[in-house]
């Protein structure tokens, strides 16, 4: 037998030339596992392609019987090269028939064969098929055999890809890579969008795989490695990572990893094999991703994903594939796929075009989140690793009400989704005849439903939903989405341009809310262990008053004589909200000073949602104009459970008694001092929690503009005494403890609400 196998390197430069040369694709196939088999002096070469129905179908193969091509198949799991693509692992095996996983198909003549070496073809860290060699005689495997059989793999993984491969595909089947898939995750942004994927961070598509010039190739390796190492260095010493612990500490294992010896050896190898550099990063991305796949320890997974996202980062740079993609250039109906993403980033994209977002990340208060449903963007979080599963174009549907994702769905799915779009618009038409009317319960009680908002962008959903005013203006979105201070100047125009629209309107503006998730990175200066409990919102306010004063000014300034109203947040105790009162009054002297006209009429409320200040209230409210709940807060700090942490921030139900009683001790203080409440936490927009607040009493409610539609309808619809009543009783204790969202879902259906 022929042993001159001329080394990798050869054998890459002889496939490049057959993947050149004019040949139909099944010859193509043909000529490869020839000359794949030839340079490794192997008897047998097979490649199996994994379909879409699980199985495994001889494609080509040199050695074994030709009759068997297209006609074998093996189950996922079944046999070697069942086993192969199951674990996504490389076999080596002296003598394949000892091992308990073989399983003999008389067809294709394999009977013959001993010594057998197995890689799995991997793109983005999926199977896609497997790469045989087998041998007649018994024999060891040397590492760099395993090495040069793993980068032709890669090879024939972008082959795969290519349309002149569907020729082959037998009519009904596709293969696994294009399979659809579902994902189940966390509903954050009600609706359903259909589309086409687009990745926040695009996937860069490698041109040229085989190495002409090997030094030069293992210099630009180095090179770009280099590069990545400095651009760490940097992020570490810039503003931006000051931010949180835990910023740093995924650096941190940046860093470690690309100063990882084994990790750079890995990819000088698969250099020396033949690849380009950027064809080795690939390569050993690939494993990296099978590796990661296949984990299910959550923090091995996660150190996977960083070295993941390292290998991303040395792909673009080697590539020089420079910044992200034009963020204002979106196909029609653009779904956007990342593994998490901050309010600003989501604000550079087309809005006009984007129709939903899926993270791999992401909570439901996450600040991104809220910037989603305000925009109408449909939107789901936790849907574990569809980065890597998904590329460019391919058709999703997003179900942001029920937290499903399908990524290339049967058509039977899309048909389904189709209908409920369908079902969805008939539903807005619903509520745009309602408009006009005002939300009254059956019985009587009037609500006031008022907007959230806190871009420019949302102001104009006022105009369709109805909405009697904004009931909830989130200032720290313009410095969250700023790159540096907002200037007096440009808070006066914005406020002016939301006042300006807003009429006759009310619009309550609440004073900077900065900490927790709502990261504004040029104003820390250190991270801090515990942002949702750190120097934030009022704290921070009150600790720079400069920055208090200025907002205010534009405020006053903005308003030129209108009516204003301000909110103070995170109120913990009555001082600290009175020493703010302190500093807005002092500015409206200011202003009267100065001969300019201040506010004909200036009220001052103050957030309630933080624990302490619920044992202050009668204190509390013989200062303030209004207060407003921020359950958001409140439920995250009365359950000690992080608002942002998908793990454990649904665990409680915020309408269970503890909440609602809660809530009720705020309703019957305002009752006592007679001052108006809203509630604008995300509960109000939720058709069941808001019934809950009905039931105990409050009347104005603050949500995202596509809320109000569901819980107009939901309002007019009830019959609010007897649910009150039923709600109180149990809040009371009159009657054996119950489960309030039961209760609520049972009157709901009794009297047929739209929840
Ligand atoms: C809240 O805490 O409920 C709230 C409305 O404020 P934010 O979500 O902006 O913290
Ligand atoms: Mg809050």
């Amino acid at each position: 037998m022929d042993i001159d196998k001329g080394g990798p390197r050869v054998l890459l430069r002889h496939l490049r030339e057959a993947m050149a040369a004019s040949l139909g694709p099944q010859e193509r196939l043909d000529k490869i596992v020839e000359l794949i088999a030839q340079n490794m002096g192997a008897q047998v070469c097979s490649f199996y392609v994994l379909r879409d129905d699980a199985a495994l179908e001889l494609f080509a193969t040199r050695g074994l019987k030709r009759e068997a091509v297209h006609m074998t198949t093996l189950r996922l799991g079944e046999g070697l090269v069942g086993h192969i693509a199951a674990e996504a692992e490389t076999l080596a095996l002296q003598d394949a028939q000892n091992h308990p996983s073989f399983a003999y198909r008389a067809e294709t003549g394999e009977d013959a064969f001993h010594a057998f070496l197995g890689v799995p073809v991997l793109r983005a860290g999926q199977i896609l098929g497997v790469l045989v060699v087998q041998y007649i005689e018994t024999r060891e495997f040397a590492e760099d055999e395993t090495e040069a059989l793993l980068t032709t793999a890669t090879l024939l993984a972008e082959m795969l890809l290519t349309a002149e491969f569907e020729m082959l595909i037998k009519p009904g089947a596709d293969i696994d890579l294009r399979r659809p898939r579902a994902f189940e995750g966390l509903a954050i942004a009600d609706g359903v969008a259909l589309g086409h994927v687009v990745l926040h961070d695009p996937r860069v598509v490698i041109k040229n795989f085989v190495a002409d010039d090997i030094p030069h190739e293992k210099n630009r390796l180095e090179q770009a490695i280099a590069r990545m190492r400095v651009s760490i260095d940097d992020m570490f010493n810039s503003g931006d990572m000051q931010v949180s612990s835990e910023h740093r500490e995924i650096l941190e294992s940046y860093r470690m990893f690309a100063h990882d010896r084994g990790w750079v050896r890995r990819l000088s190898e698969a250099v020396e094999s033949g690849l380009t550099a950027e064809a080795a990063v690939e390569r050993v991305q690939n494993d990296t991703r099978a590796r990661m796949l296949r984990q299910s320890d959550p923090y091995i997974r996660d150190r996977l994903h960083d070295l993941d996202d390292l290998a991303h980062r040395l792909l673009r740079v080697v590539t020089d594939a420079g910044s992200l993609m034009d963020k204002g250039e979106l196909p029609e109906n653009a779904i956007l796929v990342a593994r998490n993403l901050g309010p600003a980033e989501l604000l550079e994209y087309d809005r006009a075009r984007l129709r939903g977002i899926v993270l791999e990340e992401g909570a439901t208060t996450s600040h991104v989140s809220i910037v989603a449903r305000s925009l109408g963007i449909v939107g789901v979080g936790q849907a574990q690793n569809i980065v890597s599963m998904c590329e460019d174009g391919d058709e999703i549907v997003v179900d942001g009400s029920a937290g499903l994702v399908h990524l290339r769905p049967p058509p039977d799915v899309e048909a389904t989704y189709l209908e409920k779009l369908a079902l969805s618009e008939r539903r807005q038409e619903k509520y745009a005849s309602l408009v006009e009317k005002d939300a009254v319960t059956k019985d009587g009680v009037r609500i006031n439903l008022l907007h959230n908002s806190g871009l420019v962008a949302d102001l104009h959903a006022l105009d369709k939903t109805g909405a009697e005013g904004i009931g909830l203006f989130r200032t720290e979105l313009q410095f969250m989405v700023a790159s540096k201070l907002p200037r007096l100047a440009e808070q006066i125009e914005l406020f002016r341009e939301v006042m300006d629209f807003a009429g006759d309107r009310p619009v309550v503006f609440r004073l900077l809310d900065i900490g927790g998730d709502k990261v504004v990175p040029y104003l820390r200066s250190t991270s801090e262990e515990n942002p949702a409990m750190g120097w934030r919102s009022l704290r921070l306010a009150l600790d720079r008053p400069g920055l208090l004063r200025t907002q205010v000014r534009a405020l006053l300034q903005a308003a030129d004589g209108r009516a204003l109203k301000i909110l103070v947040p995170m109120v913990t105790e009555t001082e600290e909200y009175c020493k703010c009162v302190g500093v807005i009054r002092r500015e409206v002297a200011r202003l009267g000073r100065s001969g300019q006209k201040t506010p004909e009429t200036l009220e001052i409320g103050a957030m309630i949602e933080v624990p302490s200040i619920l044992f202050e209230l009668d204190e509390l409210l013989a200062h303030t104009d209004f207060i407003s709940i921020g359950s958001n807060d409140l439920i995250q700090f009365l359950t000690a459970t992080d608002r942002a942490n998908t793990r454990v921030a649904n665990s409680y139900d915020p309408i269970a008694t503890p909440r609602l009683r809660a809530i009720r001790m705020i309703v019957r203080a305002a009752e006592k001092h007679n001052i108006p409440l809203t509630m604008c936490g995300e509960l109000a927009g939720r058709p069941l929690e808001a019934l809950a607040l009905l039931a105990i009493g409050m009347t104005k409610l603050s949500m995202g503009p596509s809320s109000i539609g569901p819980i107009k309808d939901m309002v007019l619809n009830c019959d609010l005494g007897p649910i009150a009543q039923d709600i109180q009783n149990v809040l009371d204790g009159k009657v054996p403890p119950t489960n309030i969202r039961d209760l609520l879902t049972g009157w709901s259906e009794k009297q047929n609400l739209p929840i």
